[in-house]
Formats: structure tokens, sequence, C-alpha cells
């Protein structure tokens, strides 16, 4: 039932009514709610299910890749439960940078909710309490070190006394699992809620987990008799693309500026250094962008993610710190400079692109040093042998990817135990790489390691090793008398960027291994006995040629598979469309600077887009376009139809 009191009003009332909170339906059946506070006309994917689950009680594991619509999972049971009398939906989550944003978002769709975290006052949390403890709340949001203290525990004792705790959506869930890419410790405390609430059900969500992972989840939350909901994880939007690196900063420059200029975007590196260089000198490049790291303190890391959320075409060069909750939905592309840890958070990452459905591009650049970094970094650090072993597999499973010379997208998704077909829409799909047969070469390269291993009784690194193989006379050549060697100059028909190719995907078949006690050196392993005897045949895709220098325009032929895919709402509208489009984004910044909020909190691109292609005329008619809930009829209607129609 869509407001149908609304064309009996006078305009007076109306905006008298549009300040009050309460709504008058309040049906509690998931589908209305849908429609009524949220707008949208249908459910997606998995939803209907997960949601009558979870509203008539029952518990359930959710995987659903990002943008696929979690959120609305838990907050519509919440909703339905709480008009059932049933009370509060506590949602743990780790994102304190985001509670703000996000309990501004559901009262934007006239839900009542509330924070708790570290960043309040005492007396803000007081009121937070009180509102707890009146009944007031539909969903309270708070950081799991928080729902561990004895005072809050307490609370939530006095509330289930009462038969007030609706619900408790564990967001995140992956936190939970050292296998996970984001272990919290505090997470693990969480298996204390079921103990010691067993009559409230749970709702347990996440975005990220191979099957280790999931195991793990359910054993953790003590989940085993949760239903579980496990979506398709693709992302068909989202285009993959692994780059060979020869210039990164250059390369990432001519992505931007061919394929994403004035368009949001994430750059991940590995260090904090890296990350603030690469701000500043993207800025100089004049594309905007900020740095984000754990390093920075947190007012401005908090400065850059709220800039970056709430204006538009900013780019933020990130460490992995930055990204997890970000719920802005047109970041138009996700780059990669260093090589990350694993499937799932390569994945992860990737996955923030495109939220709102639009094109959006998956873009990496990486290197043979990256494979060495990456494996360096899980040798030395301080973790157990076993954690070890399984990080190396993760690696090797990435390295794979990258190496491939099939559908990415294919490879992803089986990764996370999902069949598909070839996608169109990844590089190697495109435009699939040429192979060769490098059985050959990689036999050189193996004996010759094998060989100057036997020679000096020592290993050496990968460009000692090319050195020899070329015939390169270096000094650490004749320093060892490697010259003489029967390897020596032996790979001379290839050229260096090709020997790396070859190296590298020696590493990804395991065929070499890195020892990084002694300085990176390589030595033989797994199937190197294999290759060398003739055992095994090896086609790998031809390396890229570095790029002749200069940067090439779409305009004049673009640069390979990287033809622009504008993923703009704006693509459907005519003349006028676009002039009331442009109006209503412009009145809906001014909307989103008054609540402090991002704009997209507001109205998304695709609900102001429908608004100027539609051109409603009344109050009836703009309440059937998509994300026009409820109370954004009622706060925002006249103004959108204002604004709309003077443009
Ligand atoms: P996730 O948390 O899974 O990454 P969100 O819950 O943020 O995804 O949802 C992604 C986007 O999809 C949001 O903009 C949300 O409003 C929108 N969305 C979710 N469910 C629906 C639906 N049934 N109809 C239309 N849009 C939806
Ligand atoms: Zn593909």
């Amino acid at each position: 039932m869509k407001l149908a009191v609304f064309p009996f009003l006078t305009q007076a009332d109306r905006s008298q009514f549009s300040h009050t909170p309460i709504l008058s339906d309040t049906s509690d059946s998931p589908f209305s709610i849908l429609q009524d506070v949220f707008g949208y006309p249908q459910f997606r994917g998995l939803q209907q299910e997960i949601v009558d689950h979870v509203s008539g009680g029952g518990d359930a594991l959710v995987l659903m890749p990002t943008g696929g619509g979690k959120s609305l999972c838990y907050q519509i049971p919440a909703i339905a439960r709480q008009r059932r009398g049933m009370g509060v939906t506590l949602v743990v989550s780790p994102l304190i940078a985001l509670m703000h944003d996000q309990v501004g978002a559901l009262h934007e769709l006239g839900v009542e909710a509330a924070f708790l975290n570290s960043s309040q006052t005492l007396d803000e949390a007081r009121e937070v309490e009180n509102k707890l403890w009146r009944g007031e709340l539909t969903c309270l949001y708070a950081a799991p070190e928080r729902i561990n203290t004895p005072r809050f525990l307490e609370q939530l004792d006095r509330l289930n006394a009462r038969g007030k705790l609706a619900l408790f959506a564990i967001d995140e869930a992956h936190c939970v699992s050292q296998w996970g890419h984001d272990f919290r410790p505090e997470y693990r405390a969480l298996a204390m809620l079921h103990e010691r609430y067993g009559n409230v059900p749970r709702i347990a969500l996440t975005a990220t987990a191979d099957a280790l992972t999931r195991e793990d989840i359910i054993e953790r939350l003590k989940l085993q008799e949760a239903r579980q909901f496990i979506s398709s994880f693709d992302r068909p939007n989202i285009r993959y693309r692994l780059v060979e690196k020869t210039d990164a900063k250059k390369q990432l420059l001519r992505f931007i500026q061919d394929e994403h200029e004035g368009e949001a975007g994430i750059v991940y590196c590995q260090s904090r250094k890296k990350v603030e260089e690469l701000a500043e000198w993207l800025s100089a490049q004049d594309i905007p962008a900020l740095p984000y790291h754990a390093g920075m303190p947190a007012a401005q890391r908090q400065q850059h993610q709220d800039r970056f959320l709430r204006e538009e075409g900013l780019v933020m060069t990130a460490t992995i710190a930055f990204g997890m909750g970000i719920d802005k939905p047109d970041v138009r592309f996700v780059a990669h400079l260093d090589l990350p840890k694993n499937i799932e958070g390569y994945y992860q990452e990737t996955g923030r692109a495109g939220r709102d459905g639009g094109a959006a591009d998956a873009w990496m650049a990486y290197g043979l040093s990256d494979v060495v970094n990456q494996r360096r970094m899980i040798d030395e650090s301080p973790a157990a042998d076993e954690y070890k072993q399984v990080m190396r597999g993760k690696l090797d499973a990435l390295l794979t990817l990258a190496e491939a010379a099939d559908c990415r997208r294919v490879r992803l998704l089986a990764y996370f135990g999902e069949q598909a077909g070839p996608c169109g829409n990844c590089d190697n799909c495109l435009q699939p790489p040429a192979t060769w047969d490098a059985t050959d070469a990689a036999r050189k390269v193996l004996s010759c390691v094998y060989r100057v291993q036997q020679h000096s009784g020592i290993s050496f690194g990968a460009g000692h090793i090319l050195d020899i193989l070329r015939g390169k006379t270096t000094d650490k050549v004749t320093q060892f008398g490697h010259e003489n060697l029967s390897t020596f100059g032996i790979g001379a028909d290839l050229g260096e960027v090709q020997w790396r190719g070859v190296l590298r995907q020696l590493i990804a078949l395991g065929a070499l291994e890195i020892d990084a006690e002694a300085f990176n050196t390589l030595r033989l392993a797994g199937p190197a006995r294999a290759i060398l005897k003739g055992e095994e045949t090896l086609f790998m895709r031809v390396s890229e040629k570095a790029p002749a220098g200069g940067r090439t325009r779409r305009s004049t032929g673009g640069t390979g598979s990287g033809t622009a895919r504008k993923a703009d709402h704006e693509a459907g509208l005519d003349a006028d469309g676009l002039r009331r489009y442009q109006a209503l984004k412009a009145w809906r910044a001014e909307v989103a600077r008054e609540h402090n909020l991002p704009a997209y909190v507001i109205f998304q691109n695709a609900t102001l887009a429908a608004v100027a292609q539609d051109d409603p005329r009344d109050l009836d008619a703009l309440a059937s376009i998509p994300g026009m809930g409820e109370k954004k009829l009622a706060a925002y209607g006249d103004e959108v139809l204002r604004v709309s129609a003077s443009a």
C-alpha cells in the first residue's frame, strides 16, 4: 500500500505530515516493508527467502557478494519483528567509522536506529541506552568489543527478560575466522550470544568466505543449525584485468585517464609510504586523490573517508585498512598496484567497485617482485607453520589466477566453489592472450637453478639466474665463475620480460620456491623434477611487451581491451532529462550537506535518473519510482517535484 492518503491532503497537510516520523502503515509483512520503507518493487536473488526465514525466527548464515543487498536481509526482519512487538535488533559490526552513516541512512528511511561505540561521549551513549530501554529502537549498531562488556550484557539481559530482543545480526561474519582476511579476536566472543540468548534468532552475513572460512564461521559462531543461504558470487558488471607491471604508476595513470577520468575509484597499495606518495603524485597529475592507511591520525582518516563518500570523482589510494563496509554505490574502478594476499582479499577489494550494478573495472598490475614480496612476508611472519602453509596455498591460488590464459571469472568463481562458463567480460575473454610452448624455456631455468646450486653450494636470486641464462658477464657472474656453467647463455633467445614471465609462472606452479631466509634465493620444488625430465608440457601466456611509452588515448585507438564503458545513468536521458538530472543532483548535494550524510543515502543516482526520465507531476506518480520509500516521499517528494519541474 503506497501512500494512497497523499493525494487527499492539502499542501499544508503534507508538509505537516512530512515531519511526522511515525508512518501510518505498519504492516509487518516483509514484502510491504520492502515496498513502503525502501521503495523497491521486488526482492533480489535470495533476499525474499532469507527475509522470510529470519522474520519468522530462523537462524541464517548468508553469503552474498558485495553489492548483493545484504543489509536488507537483516533490516527488513528487524522492522518486521519490531512491528510485531518483539523489540530491538542488535547489529554487530566492526565498522565503527561507518556507523554514523549507516544509522543516518535508516533515519532517512524512517527507521529508528542508533549506534553505540567508542566515538561517543558518555552522555550520547546514555541517551542511546535510554532509547533502547524505552523500546524506541528498531536497530542498534554496536562493535563486538562493546557487546562483550558486563554493562551492555546486563542491558541485553533485561531486554531479553521482557522479550524485547528481536534479532542478532552479525555483519562481516568472516571477521570471526582466522582464515578470513580480516580476523578480529573480539568476534570470537560472539558465540556467547547463542549460549546466553538461545531464544533469539541470529543472522550472520559475509561477502567473503571460501569453504575453509565458511566452516570456521559456522563452528565459531555455533551456527550448525542455521540455514545457509549461498548466493552466486558473480559480479557480472565488474571487468577483471590483470596486467604485467612495467611502470606501475604510469600504467595506472593511463588507465585512469583513458577510462575513468572524473570518476571515483580506489587504488590499493601495500605500504603506507607508497599510499601517500601515490596520492600526491596523482594529485599532481590532475587526478584528485586522497591517501588512507592505518598509520594516519584517526581524525584525518575519518575525514578522508567522509570526503570519498561525500564527494564525486575522488580517488582513494589506500592500504587494505580501507574499504570494509564502504557502501558507496558508484565506485567505478578498483586498482591494485601490489598483489593482494589471496583471492578472498582480491575479490573483497575489487567487489567495492560497481555496487550500483553499472559497469566497473577491477584492474591490477603485478610483477615478479610482488610474488617474491608476498612470499617473503608469509615466510617472515611469526605465525605458526600450519597457518603459513595455508597462506602459501592461498597465495599460490592467486598467482595461478594471475598467470591464467583463460577466463578470470571462471577461475574466481571456481575458487568459491561455483561453476560458470567463460564470461566475455574479462581481459582473457575479450582478448585471448597468445600462449606459447614454454616447456623448453622452463627446463632451461630449472636446470640453471640446479647447476648454480650444485656448482657453488648456495642458491641465488632471480636476477642472477637471469643474467646467467642470458649470458651476461656481470661482476657477480665472474666472481662465482658462473660463466663456465653449461647453462650460461642458453637463454639468449628470449628477452628479460619473457624470462621474468617464465620465472613467475614457475613460481605460481610451485616448481620454484623462494627462500626468504636466504635472501629470496630460488630453489627447485614440487613439479620441477617432472618438468626437467620432460614429463610435463607447459603452455604459458605470452608476456606483454613493455608499452612503447607515451599514452594512447581511447579516441586514437585506446589501450587494448580498455574500451570505455561509462556506467552513467545519464546514458538513457535526452537533453531535458539530463537537465532535470543535473538539477536533482545539485539539490541532493545540498540536502546531503545539511544532513551530513553521503549523497547516495538521500537518493541513489538510479532513483534521480528515473525521476528525470519519467518526469512525474504528482506525488502519486513519484511514489512509483524505485528507491522512493514512504518516508522519503513524505520528506522530499514536494521538493523533488519542484526541482524537476523547474529544471
Ligand atoms: P551489500 O551489503 O550486500 O554489499 P547493500 O545492502 O549495500 O549490499 O546493497 C547494495 C545496493 O543494492 C544498495 O544500494 C541497496 O539499496 C540496493 N538494493 C538492495 N536490495 C535491493 C532490491 N531488492 N531492490 C533494489 N535495490 C536493492
Ligand atoms: Zn572471462
